[in-house]
Parts: C-alpha cells; structure tokens; sequence
C-alpha cells in the first residue's frame, strides 16, 4: 500500500492526533507484542498519536499489563469495565474517551496489522471521514466463519436501510466529526458496523489481507455470532416484520382460494371425509407461521423493552486517561 502524497498533506499532518481505540477482553498474550507493534509503527509515523485500551472486564491479568504500559508511557489510557459488557460497547466507550482529531478502531490480537494505520490517517488527511479497511483475505479463519459472514453482509446489504459495506470489520478510521456523530446516538442496540454506515459522509475503502490471530482465541462462538447478526438485522430493518405481513396476506389468500374450491367441490360433487392430510398440514404451516411471526414481533419488542430502560451501554470502573499529549 505505498501511495504518493503531496508534500503539503505531510505538512498538515504533524498538528493532528490519531487515538487508537483499541478494545479487548481477556488477552493477557497479546497486549505487549500488540502495543510494541504499534507503537513503532506509530512513532515512526508523521502523527501524534494516544492509544486508548477499553479493558472490557477481563479476568486474566490484561489489566495489570495494560497499567504497566501506561506506567511507562505517556499516551496511553485504559479503562475498565466493571464486568464483561461486549465489544460494541467497549468500541463506544473508546470513543467517547478518544480525544484525536480521528479514531481508529483496532482489534488487538494483530489480525489487524498497526502498520495500516498510517495509510488510513493519509487518506483521512486527503479529506475521507471515514476510512473502512476491507479484508480481501482472512487467512486463518474456518470457511464456516468466513461463509457465514460472506452471507450475513449480502442478507444486511439486502434488508437494512443504509448499506453497510461487505467485508468491511472494525478495523476503521473515523473522523472527529463522525466520531462526535456517533456519540450522539443515544440507542443501546450498539451494531457498529451499521452505526458506522448510517452516519454517511464521504468514505473511502482500502483493502488488506486479515492475518490470522497471533495468539490466544476468538472470542466469538457461533450463537455469539447468531445473536450479533439478529442485532444488525433488527437494529437496522424493519424488514422482518414486513415479510412477515406479506407472509400473512399470502396464506390467507391462499387459504380463501382453498375454501372456494372445497365449497364448490362440496356443491359440485358432495362431501366425503377425505382430506386429513391436507387439513392437518394446512393447520401446522400455518401455526408455524404464526409462531414465526410472533417470534419475529418478539425480537423488536425486546429490544424496544432494553431501549426503555435507558440503562448506561457499560460501566467504567476506572478510567486513566493518557498523562499528556504525546507532541512530536
Ligand atoms: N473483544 C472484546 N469484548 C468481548 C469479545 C472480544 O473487547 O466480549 C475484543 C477482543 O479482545 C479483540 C476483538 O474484540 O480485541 C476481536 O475479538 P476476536 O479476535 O475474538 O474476534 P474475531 O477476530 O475472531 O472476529
Ligand atoms: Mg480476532
């Protein structure tokens, strides 16, 4: 990814502060090679820079190795969560604690390599709000995880009201004003990737390969998974519930129909008690589909239930912000 820019981006650039966002959960392996990585890739670069570590309720010992880092250093912050939140709202908490001029969101177990991170600043710098980095490859990653995604992004793109671009992860650059954009929004439904799109404004994609992680495990299980993707779905498309009134109107069209024609059969030609099979399988379609439809009403009227209570996204058990700003 070696670009050619004007001399004068270079010269803008040095008054700017990028904050790396950086949230995690139980990854005691990969904090130090993940902050040696960027911090050379940092330091080399033409940007002031503060990382922000969201400690997402760990329970090994990351905590005590993100403090040694700040012990040590003069940009970095961490919070910690009081428990276990998830990584969405660990995202949202880093942004909110974030105070560069644009925010970039990492994955800490180097999936995402730190060294991209001056590319997107470049771009944000050429005038881009937002810089989405798309994975061309995912090395490392089972084909289940890889299909399932592939299907999740077309289905979303498919049904959700604004397009939230396909194999495009966390791993982005926001500007100050999208970051400010997206702290406004006060919903409890934190699906990122679908926030992140719904802000607009000018984007730009560049592409890398993923790597696979460096140590340690995913911490995304299949229901996990399951349940992220019903969050996007809901969060963003009322589709569901209109396929759902379509579905309706099409088995009591079709259930009308059937009635004529047992009328005029019956009319015609008598009746005789044949025709279990028919009834019993009409009456089970149809409950299931009821059912269905009930369930479908259910996980908007949930989420409706979890909005209404206007609880806080996490809670911060401590925050240590960066001791200053790192000038170069
Ligand atoms: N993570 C988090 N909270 C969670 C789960 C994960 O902050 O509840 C962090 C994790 O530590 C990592 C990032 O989110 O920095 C991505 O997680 P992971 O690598 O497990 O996901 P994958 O890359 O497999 O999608
Ligand atoms: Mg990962």
């Amino acid at each position: 990814m070696e670009t050619e820019y004007p001399v004068q981006v270079a010269d803008i650039v040095s008054a700017r502060k990028i904050s790396v966002v950086v949230p995690l959960y139980n990854e005691e392996v990969m904090i130090t090679p993940f902050h040696t990585r960027l911090k050379k890739a940092l330091d080399s670069s033409p940007w002031n820079w503060e990382v922000i570590y969201v400690n997402d309720g760990s329970t090994d010992r990351s905590r005590l190795i993100l403090e040694g880092i700040r012990n040590n250093a003069t940009n970095v912050g961490v919070a910690s969560f009081t428990r276990n939140f998830g990584k969405e709202e660990a995202m949202s908490a880093g942004l909110k604690l974030a105070t560069g001029d644009a925010v970039v969101i990492i994955d800490v177990d180097l999936q995402d390599p730190p060294e991209l991170i001056s590319a997107m600043a470049y771009a944000w710098a050429s005038g881009a709000d937002i810089v989405n980095m798309k994975r061309l490859e995912r090395h490392g990653e089972s084909w289940m995880k890889k299909a399932t995604a592939h299907i999740f992004y077309r289905l979303i793109n498919r049904i959700s009201d604004v397009p939230v671009p396909a194999d495009v992860g966390d791993f982005r650059l926001l500007s100050r004003r999208a970051v400010d954009a997206i702290n406004s929004l006060e919903e409890r439904n934190r699906f990122m990737k679908g926030l992140f799109a719904w802000v607009g404004y000018h984007s730009v994609t560049l592409e890398y390969n993923r790597e696979p992680r460096f140590a340690g495990t995913s911490k995304w299980k299949y229901w996990r998974l399951w349940n992220f993707a019903l969050e996007g779905i809901t969060g963003f498309s009322i589709a569901p519930l209109k396929i759902s009134s379509y579905v309706g109107v099409m088995c009591a069209g079709m259930a009308f129909l059937y009635a004529a024609y047992f009328f005029l059969k019956t009319l015609i030609i008598g009746d005789d008690v044949k025709g279990f099979p028919t009834l019993i399988v009409t009456v089970m379609i149809l409950g299931g589909l009821q059912l269905m439809a009930i369930g479908i009403i259910g996980e908007y009227l949930g989420r409706l239930f979890i909005e209404s209570k206007r609880r806080p996204l996490y809670l911060l058990e401590n925050y240590r912000a960066p001791l200053q700003d790192h000038k170069k």
